[in-house]
């Protein structure tokens, strides 16, 4: 498939060199959730550099937004994340991590990269649209808590709501493609859920005078993942990890307390609704069954509604990607249960939605994703100590991707002698 010439969209050698370059930096020095100063300070000089006006600490954190202001014509809202994970990496690559147990393991610097690129194309470009361009830099969006803290500190009451939000993440799809939904959601929504579960300590010769808060959890993770394989309906896509179970501190000593923390989700919020209480009734009945001396603690940390992508607006771009990548590297994404918090911007608490567009972009190598096929294997995927993203093919497609969609949203701009003519995607 040869893609369609568009010089307006693709990124020159210097802008991609300049992304690329970018990218290593922001992969050597990765930084955890709500701690992402330096990489909010990086990307906001360079935007500042192309001439976009930064507010920086947004809500009390790294986050930021930059607005470049082209004329009358409709606000297209760029979002990237800034976080990495603790994941040690393990790619063996020459630029990994520096910062040990830190590693940008969901491609989230691609993004960055990435929304940095179209931004210094969309600058280059301004004569050839009219509108307001902001690139939202997101702090702690692996915590669910960034978007959130940014729509409760009114965001769009400083800065006006944007007439459509873009944002792409990194998936294992093949390097250079990228994936729309094909109507319906694209991200489950989530719960994570701490609890504390209450016993009675004591010596470990005398199990019978405690009430052993370990057993109480051991039985409880085991009930609790009966839940989506008995209590919800497979259509429900329900998925339920208890990532962490504390107690405990020596052999001979039954402890008082246990601690665990859990994550829901589903692409309904009914289904979440329900899980969550059924949590709550399952660690209630073992306290209960374990004659625990007081009902356990269960506490709602994070959430993230559901990722519906705007129907018409992700038609209109599956349309705009297949003319500027070619037809054969726009993929259909499946739903997935992975999650993501910039839903809090977009789903409002009004029962309102700001139109997103949101696609998955293809990051693996095409010789791994060949053996991957042919040996029956899947490939390194995001979270994983051994994701490695294929920058030469995913970080201009990103680039590309993002800014034909933001033209074909932005308006026209005045034709002027001999300028290159406006893209036929670019009226409103
Ligand atoms: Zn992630
Ligand atoms: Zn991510």
């Amino acid at each position: 498939m040869t893609p369609v010439a568009a010089p307006e969209t693709q990124p020159p050698r210097a802008e991609v060199k300049a992304a690329v370059e970018l990218y290593l930096a922001l992969h050597r020095a990765p930084e955890l959730s709500g701690a992402e100063h330096a990489t909010a300070a990086l990307l906001a000089d360079r935007l500042t550099a192309l001439g976009l006006t930064v507010h920086r600490g947004l809500a009390g954190t790294p986050s930021f937004l930059a607005e470049l202001r082209n004329g009358p014509g409709p606000t297209v809202l760029i979002r990237t994340e800034l976080d990495a994970l603790p994941v040690t990496e393990a790619t063996g690559l020459p630029y990994a991590s520096t910062v040990p147990g830190a590693m940008h393991a969901c491609g989230h610097d691609l993004h960055a990269a990435a929304a940095l690129g179209a931004a210094a194309r969309l600058a280059a470009t301004r004569a050839g649209w009219r509108g307001r361009l902001l690139v939202l830099g997101q702090s702690a969006e692996e915590t669910l808590t960034g978007a959130r803290a940014l729509a409760d500190d009114g965001l769009y009451d400083r800065f006006g709501r944007p007439d459509a939000v873009l944002a792409q993440h990194a998936a294992p799809l093949p390097a250079g493609t990228v994936a729309h939904a094909t109507g319906g959601p694209l991200m489950a929504g989530s719960r994570t859920l701490d609890a504390v579960l209450h016993g009675r300590g004591g010596h470990a010769a005398t199990p019978h005078l405690a009430a052993d808060p370990l057993l109480m959890a051991a039985s409880a993770v085991l009930r609790l993942h009966t839940l989506t394989a008995r209590e919800s309906a497979p259509a429900e896509g329900a998925v339920l990890t208890v990532g962490t179970l504390h107690a405990g501190t020596r052999a001979n000593v039954i402890p008082d307390r246990a601690t665990l923390s859990l994550g829901l989700r589903a692409f309904t919020e009914p289904a979440l609704d329900r899980l969550h209480e059924a949590v709550r009734r399952v660690l209630d009945a073992e306290s209960q069954a374990a004659a625990a001396p007081r009902p356990p603690e269960l506490t709602l940390t994070a959430r993230s509604p559901v990722l519906t992508p705007d129907p018409a607006l992700t038609a209109a771009l599956r349309t705009v990607h297949a003319g500027h990548l070619g037809a054969g590297r726009v993929l259909a994404a499946a739903p997935s249960p992975a999650t993501e918090d910039l839903t809090h911007l977009t789903a409002l608490p009004d029962g309102t939605h700001v139109p997103l567009a949101y696609w998955m972009l293809g990051t693996t190598p095409a010789a791994t994703w060949r053996a991957a096929a042919t040996e029956g294997r899947t490939v390194p995927a995001n979270h994983a100590p051994d994701f490695a993203p294929d920058l030469r093919q995913a970080l201009p497609t990103g680039i590309t991707a993002l800014t034909a969609a933001a033209r074909h949203l932005l308006a026209a701009g005045p034709p002027t002698v001999g300028a290159v003519p406006p893209h036929p995607e670019a009226a409103p």
